[in-house]
């Protein structure tokens, strides 16, 4: 079987993401927050890192109000220069009313990567070991490296191989949730 690459898998499933209807991308979105909410992890964290919908991704942004408005921190990245920066948002006026994402530009209230005790990432491919695919900047890999925190990938089920090719430099995740439930790198 011939293995893709990291470019061809990133073309094929950033298109297959991008082909969703709006519908189906709201639809599949709404089960996995679900299973974010069932699992229960936001309720044992404190400094969350979640992330604005980008690409087609799946959008949990519904949470953010909920973790602002029981008194925990909300951070979101941000990319500056060729990395992410971890801005907290502190208030829900930050965040753009219709997306409930944020507003650019914004003040950035710096939080570093150690400070968080649950990272929840997007990423356009995860396989089974854990290993993440991005958009092709590493801006992930730079950051993740840094995070003890649980690392949760949140994806649609279509974006989780067996296997996907994986370099040294690479960060992976913990756990994947999708709309079809949690599994745990292996
Ligand atoms: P992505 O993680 O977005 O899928 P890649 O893993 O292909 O992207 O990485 C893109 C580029 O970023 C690579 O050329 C890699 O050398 C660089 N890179 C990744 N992680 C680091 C790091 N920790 N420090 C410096 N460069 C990095
Ligand atoms: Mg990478």
């Amino acid at each position: 079987m011939k293995v893709l690459s990291k470019e061809e898998l990133r073309h094929t499933i950033r298109s297959l993401r991008k082909n969703l209807s709006s519908s189906e991308h709201k639809r599949l979105s709404q089960r996995i927050l679900e299973n974010i909410q069932a699992l229960g992890i936001l309720e044992r964290a404190t400094v969350i890192l979640a992330f604005c919908p980008f690409d087609g991704e799946p959008d949990i942004s519904s949470i953010f109000a909920q973790i602002i408005k029981s008194g925990k921190k909300l951070v979101l990245p941000k990319v500056v220069g060729n990395s992410l920066r971890l801005c907290r948002v502190g208030s829900l006026e930050l965040l753009n009313a219709g997306t409930f994402c944020i507003l650019e530009p914004v003040e950035c209230e710096g939080v570093q990567p150690e400070e968080l005790d649950l990272a929840l990432v997007p990423g356009v491919a995860f396989d089974r070991k854990g290993c993440r695919l991005g958009m092709g900047k590493g801006y992930y890999d730079r950051t993740l490296g840094r995070v003890r925190a649980f690392k949760v990938g949140v994806a649609f089920s279509f974006q989780v191989f067996e296997e996907i090719p994986c370099d040294p430099w690479d960060q992976g995740v913990d756990a994947v949730i999708t709309e079809e439930g949690i599994f745990y790198r292996r």
